[in-house]
């Protein structure tokens, strides 16, 4: 069989319900995906319990499910993949690419997010330690499909970086890099909050001898206060009845000039449209909009 030349993925955590702003990011990786006949896989990306909100899970579904989505094959769960992400991260302590901190949060308040390396040659054992990966004093830099090139210099921008946090959960950066893999996940289609994350994703695959997916970053959508959607507080679920208005408004976020007579469209109709009619270049080359912007 052949390997597809498109695979793409949406990838929710289950720590609040779906919001206008990861409607966008799913609507976007979904149309790039079936713009070109690819697969489009879903991942729950369920890492952090103690973060996880009762019933997120299956409300996730059911809006995409509502929205008109349709996934290929079986959810894949970040929870059922500890022993990937474990055995990995022995190897690279084994190895000396990652070792463990046992620095304080308090001790890392003075460095705002840049770990200075204070455990780098410490020699401490894993038990109650968070596990860095050693970064090189490197510039690791990418083509976005909508952002143009964006590079950061991993020992100035970033530092060693967790890979199992110390309470024993194992950190994003290292999950998503080793599922996309696992998944053989071609194009990642997601929100530009995550862009200053791509960079040490770029790192683990180097490392890990990985290939490098195609970006693609899409505007954030925020709240006239300048915040996040869902972040500054909790986002009512994405409503069933809704749905139309709701992925129109998407469509115009992401620069796609729906035509007046998909007003009245089911979900079905609006994505079929955005299938046929997908243009990637038309997306706003900006980091951020306003959600107040694009009422109708
Ligand atoms: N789970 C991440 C989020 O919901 C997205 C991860 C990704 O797309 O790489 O923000
Ligand atoms: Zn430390």
């Amino acid at each position: 069989m052949n390997t597809p030349a498109y695979i793409g993925r949406f990838a929710p955590t289950p720590s609040g319900f779906l919001h206008f702003g990861s409607l966008v990011a799913a609507l976007a990786s979904y149309l790039d995906a079936r713009a070109v006949g690819g697969r489009w896989l879903l991942r729950m990306e369920d890492l952090d319990p103690p973060r996880e909100m009762p019933g997120a899970q299956a409300a996730i579904l059911t809006a995409l499910e509502n929205y008109g989505f349709e996934w290929d094959g079986e959810v894949a769960y970040q929870s059922q993949r500890h022993d990937a992400y474990g055995q990995l991260i022995d190897r690279l302590f084994q190895q000396g690419l990652a070792y463990a901190c046992t620095c304080s949060r308090k001790q890392l308040e003075p460095y705002q997010g840049i770990y200075p390396g204070l455990c780098r040659n410490a020699g401490h054992g894993q038990h109650d330690a968070a596990i860095r990966i050693r970064v090189p004093e490197l510039n690791y830099a990418f083509e976005d499909r909508v952002q143009g090139r964006f590079a950061q210099h991993l020992g100035r921008d970033s530092g060693d970086f967790v890979i199992r946090r110390r309470d024993g959960l194992y950190a994003y950066q290292l999950a998503v890099v080793l599922d996309d893999a696992w998944q053989g996940v071609t194009h990642i289609v997601r929100g530009a909050d995550l862009l200053d994350s791509t960079p040490r994703q770029l790192y683990l695959q180097e490392l890990l001898g990985l290939p490098q997916p195609r970006y693609l970053h899409v505007p954030l959508i925020i709240q006239p206060d300048g915040n996040k959607l869902g972040k500054s507080y909790r986002s009512p679920p994405l409503q069933a009845d809704e749905a139309g208005p709701l992925l129109l408004r998407a469509l115009r976020a992401l620069g796609q000039p729906a035509p007046a007579e998909l007003h009245d469209a089911t979900a079905n109709e609006i994505l079929g449209w955005g299938i046929t009619h997908w243009d990637a270049s038309l997306i706003p080359r900006v980091l951020t909009l306003a959600e107040a912007q694009l009422q109708p």
